[in-house]
C-alpha cells in the first residue's frame, strides 16, 4: 500500500469509517486473544447481545453445522462449536451489521452482502463435504473474503463505484485498482482480517483465492491452498446466486469444473448448490439481507442443455459456412446457392474482416478468395491455422489459376481444397460435401474424446470418495487411525525439517464400559460421537483430532510446545467434563484422561512420540483419571 493511501487508511480506521466490528464482537476478540479465557467468561460477554445470541443459536442448530442434538444455550454452542468458531462468527456478523451502508454512491452495499452471504454459505457447505477445513471457519472467511472492497469504497467514495463497474472480472478489477488508486481490494482485505486476528492460514487463503488457479503461490496440498480453492469455487457460487437465471446458467459449466476439482460429481454439485440457495434465503431473512431465489440447479442444467442442443438442430440446417471475397457479385451468388442448399452463411469482403468474423462466429467451413485487399487468402489461411479453433476448420480456396506452383503454395498456407474460378456450382457442392464428411468425422472423434474425459473425471471422483471413506471413522466422522498415522508421519517430517516443536495428545474416555453396560451400546455410541464433537470444537484450527480406536482419540498439534500442549489438553479435558455435567446420562459422569507428549531429540520416529503420549495417558489413568499427564520432557 503506498504511503499516502496507508495514512488515509489509518485515519479512516481511527475514525471508525472502515468496516469494523463493534461492541460484543470487539470485546470477544480481545477476550479470546488470551489463551486462558474461560468458557464462562465468553458466554457472559455474548449474552449481553440478545440479537447475536439468537443468531448464534440459529447457526449452531442449522442443519449444515451437523451437531446431532438441539443446542439451547450459548454455553452449549461455545462448547460444541468451539471458542475459535464462535469468535469468528461473531466477528463476521458484527462487520456485516455495521457496514450495511456507506459513503460511496455507486457501491451496492446491500448487494455486496447478499453475494458475500452466499459465498460464505457455499464455503461452509464445501468444507462440510471436503473435510479439508473446519466448515464454520470457512463461513467467516467466505463472508469477509471481499471486505477490502468495502474499505475501497470508504477510501474512494467518489470513484470506486464507477471503477468497480468498469472491470469485467476480479483480476481486471485488481489491476484497475492498482493502476488508478495504487492499492487493491485484496491487499485491504488481508490488512483488515489480519487486524482482526484471523490466523495466517486464513489470510493466505483469502489473499490468494481470486487467482489460486493461475499460480503456485500457495503450495499444492497445503491447507491454505485447499481453503483458497474452496473460496474460489464459493465466490463463483456467490456470483451465480445473485445473477439472472440466464447468466447463472452460463456460469454452470465452470461450476462443474470447479466441482470436479473438489471431487464432487454432478449430482453432488447440484444438491450442494440447491442447499446453499436454501440456506441463503433463510439466512438472508435472519440477517436482513435481500436475497432472491433464482433457477434451481436442475432448471439451469436444462437451460444449458437447450443452449447446447442448438448446434445439433443447426446440423439439419447444414454447415456454418463463411464466404470471403472482395467481389460482391460472387458473395451474393454463392450465398444464394449455399442457402438454397440449406447451409448457414456468413460473409466478409476482405481477409482481415473475414478473420474477425471467423474468430467471433467459429464457422465450420471457409470458402475464401485468394486475391483480396488488406489481407489476401494465403495470409488469412495462415492466420486461421494459428488460432486454436482454426486447426479443425475446413478451408476451400477460390483461385483463378490451377498451375502446380500455385496450388502447392495454397496447400502449404493451410488450404484443404481449391475450386477454380469461375466456379461450377456442381463442382463446388461436391467439394463442400467432401469437406462435410471430414467435419462430421472430426465431430464424432471430439464426442468420443469428451466421453472419455467424462469417464476419467468420474473415475477420479470415485477414487477420491473411496479414499475419503477409507480414512474416515463412520461413527464420529473424525479422521480415523490410518489417517492419524499418515498425518503424524508428515508432521513429524515437517517438524524435523523446520526445527518446530510437535505435540501429540492421547485421549481416552474414563470408565467408558459403564456407558455400554448401564445404558446400552447405543448410548455408548452417542457418547463417543458427542465426545468427538466436543474435542473437535475445543481444539484449535491447526490441531487435528482423530478417532484412534474404541474410545480413544488422538490430537496432533503441529508447531506446539509442551506448555501450549498442556494448556490445550487441560482445555479439552475441561470441555468434556463440562459437557458431561450438562447431559449427564443416568448419573454416569463423562470425563477423559489425557497423555501429552512432545517430540524430543532422541526420539527416532513418530511411533515413539505416540508411544510416549500413550505412556503419559496410562499415568493419568493410574493416578486417578479425569486429568492430564505430560510425558518426560528431558532425556530419561
Ligand atoms: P478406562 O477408564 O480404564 O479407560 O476404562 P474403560 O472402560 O474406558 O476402558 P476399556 O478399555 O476397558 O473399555 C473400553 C470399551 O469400549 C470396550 C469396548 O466394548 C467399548 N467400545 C469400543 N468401541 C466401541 C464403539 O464403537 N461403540 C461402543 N458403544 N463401545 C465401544
Ligand atoms: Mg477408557
Ligand atoms: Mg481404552
Amino acid at each position: 500500500m503506498d504511503a499516502s493511501v496507508g495514512n488515509r487508511f489509518h485515519e479512516l480506521k481511527a475514525a471508525g469509517e472502515l468496516p469494523s466490528p463493534t461492541g460484543v464482537a470487539l470485546a470477544l476478540l480481545e477476550l479470546t486473544q488470551k489463551d486462558d479465557a474461560s468458557i464462562k467468561e465468553i458466554v457472559r460477554v455474548i449474552q449481553t447481545d440478545p440479537a447475536l445470541t439468537g443468531r448464534l443459536l440459529k447457526f449452531a442448530n442449522s442443519g449444515f453445522v451437523g451437531l446431532r442434538r438441539a443446542v439451547v444455550s450459548i454455553q452449549d454452542a461455545v462448547i460444541l462449536l468451539g471458542v475459535h468458531v464462535v469468535r469468528q462468527l461473531t466477528l463476521g456478523l458484527s462487520v456485516l451489521s455495521n457496514s450495511r451502508r456507506g459513503p460511496c454512491q455507486g457501491f451496492d452495499y446491500i448487494g455486496f452482502w447478499s453475494r458475500s452471504l452466499a459465498t460464505a454459505l457455499a464455503s461452509q457447505a464445501l468444507c462440510e463435504k471436503g473435510r479439508s477445513f473446519p466448515p464454520e471457519e470457512a463461513f467467516t472467511c467466505g463472508l469477509l473474503s471481499q471486505v477490502g472492497c468495502l474499505a475501497m469504497a470508504s477510501l474512494y467514495p467518489e470513484s470506486y463505484g464507477t471503477l468497480q463497474h468498469s472491470a469485467s472480472n476480479a483480476l481486471e478489477l485488481t489491476r484497475l485498482e492498482r493502476s488508478t488508486l495504487s492499492v487493491d481490494h485484496i491487499e485491504l482485505t488481508v490488512a483488515l482480517l489480519g487486524d482482526w486476528g484471523l490466523p495466517r492460514v486464513h489470510l493466505d487463503a483469502v489473499g490468494e483465492h481470486e487467482q489460486v488457479h493461475d499460480n503456485d503461490n500457495l503450495p499444492k496440498g497445503s491447507r491454505a491452498r485447499a481453503l483458497a480453492e474452496v473460496l474460489h469455487m464459493a465466490a463463483h457460487i456467490g456470483r451465480m446466486c445473485v445473477a439472472t437465471d440466464l447468466h447463472a446458467a452460463t456460469l454452470l459449466p465452470q461450476l462443474m469444473a470447479f466441482g470436479q476439482q473438489q471431487g464432487l460429481s454432478e449430482p453432488d454439485v447440484g444438491s450442494l448448490f440447491d442447499a446453499v440457495v436454501r440456506d441463503w434465503v433463510e439466512w438472508g431473512k435472519l440477517l436482513e439481507v435481500p436475497v432472491s431465489k433464482g433457477a434451481s440447479f436442475t432448471e439451469m442444467v436444462e437451460q444449458v442443455r437447450r443452449i447446447e442442443a442448438t448446434p445439433s438442430s443447426e446440423r439439419h440446417q447444414g454447415l456454418r459456412i463463411l464466404i470471403i471475397d472482395d467481389d460482391p457479385v460472387i458473395v451474393r451468388r454463392l450465398t444464394h446457392h449455399l442457402k438454397k442448399d440449406g447451409q448457414q452463411v456468413l460473409t466478409a469482403t476482405n481477409g482481415r474482416a473475414g478473420l474477425q468474423v471467423a474468430l467471433d462466429a467459429k464457422p465450420q467451413l471457409v470458402i475464401t478468395d485468394w486475391m483480396m485487399p488488406e489481407m489476401d487468402g494465403l495470409a488469412l489461411c495462415r492466420a486461421l491455422r494459428r488460432a486454436r479453433f482454426g486447426q479443425l476448420l475446413y478451408i476451400i480456396m477460390l483461385t483463378m489459376q490451377e498451375d502446380e506452383e500455385h496450388l502447392v503454395t495454397a496447400f502449404d498456407a493451410g488450404a484443404d481444397d481449391y475450386v477454380v474460378k469461375p466456379y461450377s456450382r456442381r463442382v463446388l457442392e461436391a467439394r463442400i460435401r467432401g469437406g462435410e464428411r471430414l467435419i462430421r468425422l472430426q465431430q464424432k472423434v471430439e464426442c468420443e474424446k469428451e466421453d472419455n474425459r467424462r469417464y476419467l473425471a468420474e473415475l477420479a471422483v470415485m477414487n477420491r470418495r473411496l479414499r475419503e471413506a477409507a480414512l474416515t471413522d463412520p461413527l464420529t466422522e473424525l479422521p480415523n487411525r490410518r489417517y492419524a498415522m499418515e498425518h503424524v508421519l508428515k508432521e513429524w517430517a515437517a517438524s524435523e525439517r523446520g526445527g518446530f516443536p510437535l505435540a501429540c495428545l492421547m485421549i481416552d474416555v474414563d470408565h467408558f464400559k459403564r456407558f455400554n453396560d448401564n445404558c446400552g451400546h447405543d448410548v455408548g455410541d452417542k457418547v463417543l460421537r458427542d465426545t468427538a464433537a466436543v474435542l473437535r470444537g475445543a481444539a484449535r484450527t491447526n490441531d487435528l483430532a482423530c478417532r484412534f480406536g474404541g474410545e480413544e482419540f488422538v490430537v496432533i498439534c503441529a508447531n506446539t510446545d509442551v506448555a501450549s500442549a498442556n494448556q490445550l489438553a487441560e482445555r479439552l479435558r475441561r470441555a468434556v467434563e463440562l459437557y458431561g455435567k450438562r447431559v449427564s446420562a443416568s448419573g454416569v459422569s463423562l470425563t477423559v484422561s489425557i497423555g501429552v507428549a512432545v517430540r524430543r531429540s532422541e526420539m527416532k520416529s513418530s511411533t515413539e512420540l505416540l508411544k510416549a503420549a500413550d505412556h503419559a495417558l496410562l499415568k493419568a489413568k493410574s493416578s486417578g483419571r479425569n486429568r492430564v499427564c505430560v510425558a518426560n520432557t528431558e532425556r530419561a
